[in-house]
């Protein structure tokens, strides 16, 4: 169970996304996956590199659509099992409705976002979840647009599975996937994951000193909707663990009606000449 390829990424020393990948490539074996069981979809991006350093299937999309590839990829081929990356810029700005829909449909998808609160592929601008005040190329004088509160929006459309962790801290975040991966439904997994190049705010020495782990707050309960959002609120988003988790909430594959117990890559979709032309005559 090796996940790892000879491929050498090209992100700069000291990346967050180094530690992402090795998380995912240890969750992945740790549940018991076979590289054939894994398909990882990326977006655009740094982060977006990270479906060719997986020893998978892979694909590296297009601006903010991972999660409709992704969502197509496990409908097509429901036996396996499907992680959708990317950056924020690319979940949640170009990509934001995709994410929003993706987590209300709740199909059986872990997207892993790697958070770095920059664009970093671009050279440093502003993204959706830089702070108010953030100076970069794009805002010399600073953002004067408010940061995404990301996690509180993803609980309330309706995620069944949402969490938080940090590169640095690389065997929370491997538990963390692995969880994501077990959850029978659309899990949202939210990483900072430090732009060393770029973000000389949001460094791993900040993090370190601003982020709440759940652990450490007596008596948090994952399965209370609103303790996750209060905490949330409370600390500005900046907690790590297991925020939100209903168990309950059935996958969207388990809703579809019909659907085959084949999966569709599986089934012979071969068509005899009668049934392509009854079908053309019920299309006419
Ligand atoms: Fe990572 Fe930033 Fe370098 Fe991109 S520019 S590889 S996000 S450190």
């Amino acid at each position: 169970k090796d996940f790892r390829n000879n491929i050498k990424p090209n992100w700069c020393p000291g990346c967050g996304d180094f530690s992402v990948q090795a998380a995912i490539q240890r969750a992945a074996a740790n549940v018991g996956l076979e590289p054939e069981n894994l398909a990882v979809v990326s977006g655009i991006g740094c982060s977006g590199r990270i479906s060719g350093y997986i020893n998978s299937y892979g694909f590296h999309g297009i601006h903010g659509r991972s999660l409709p590839i992704a969502q197509g990829v496990k409908m097509a081929n429901r036996d396996l099992t499907v992680i959708a990356s990317g950056g924020d810029g690319d979940g949640f700005a170009i990509g934001m409705g995709h994410t929003v829909h993706a987590i209300r449909r709740n199909i059986d998808v872990t997207y892993i976002v790697m958070d770095n609160q920059i664009y970093g592929l671009t050279k440093g601008q502003t993204s959706p979840r830089s702070e108010m005040g953030f100076k970069t190329k794009s805002t010399p004088t600073g953002s004067i647009e408010s940061a995404i509160g990301i996690m509180e929006l993803a609980i309330s459309a309706g995620a069944g599975f949402v969490a938080q962790s940090f590169s640095s801290d690389l065997k929370e975040l491997t538990s963390i996937i692995e969880q994501g991966i077990n959850h029978k439904g659309f899990s949202f997994i939210n990483v900072f994951s430090p732009c060393v190049t770029f973000n000389k705010v949001n460094t791993y020495e900040w993090f370190k000193e601003n982020i709440v782990k759940l652990d450490s707050i007596e008596g948090y309960d994952p399965t209370s909707r609103a303790q996750a959002v209060n905490t949330l609120m409370e600390h500005n988003g900046l907690v790590t663990g297991l925020i939100y988790q209903n168990k309950e909430r059935p996958s969207y594959e388990q809703l579809v009606h019909g659907f085959k117990e084949t999966p569709l890559v599986n089934q012979d979709i071969t068509l005899e000449k009668d049934t392509f032309d009854q079908l053309l005559t019920e299309f006419m």
